[in-house]
């Protein structure tokens, strides 16, 4: 369709269609969660070949080490889940921050109806 030809961006490690940011790059669906279940279960890959294996739509399941090796050389970051743990934090303190600005707001209150006080005691 006409969507498929605009704003669609390769998975940076196959070439195949991207489906979004995954890990800090743009990844297809499939090296995703190859990439996802391969950092949560630590898994250690060897490569049959000279650790040079092609990794395209049609050869990135040939050899998972050289995969996991390309994820990593482009970009791909473990730290997925500490960021949204950062994230759902600085959401926490956007909740504070409304809460200083309400006392804050209450104090400036508090603070006009002292300073009235004290001129009216000073009248
Ligand atoms: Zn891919
Ligand atoms: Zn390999």
């Amino acid at each position: 369709g006409l969507e498929d030809d605009k704003g669609v961006v390769d998975c940076v490690v196959c070439g195949d269609k991207s489906s979004g940011k995954h890990y800090g790059v743009f990844t297809c669906e499939g090296c995703k969660s190859f990439f996802k279940r391969s950092v949560r279960r630590n898994l250690n890959y060897t490569c049959r070949s000279n650790r040079d294996c092609q990794i395209d739509q049609h050869h990135r399941n040939q050899c998972q080490y050289c995969r996991l090796k390309k994820c990593f050389r482009v970009g791909m970051r473990k730290e997925g889940n500490r960021l949204s743990r950062m994230a759902l934090c600085q959401g926490a303190n956007y909740g504070v921050l409304q809460g200083l600005q309400n006392s804050a707001l209450i104090s400036q209150q508090t603070s006009a109806a002292l300073s009235r006080t004290i001129s009216v005691t000073l009248l």
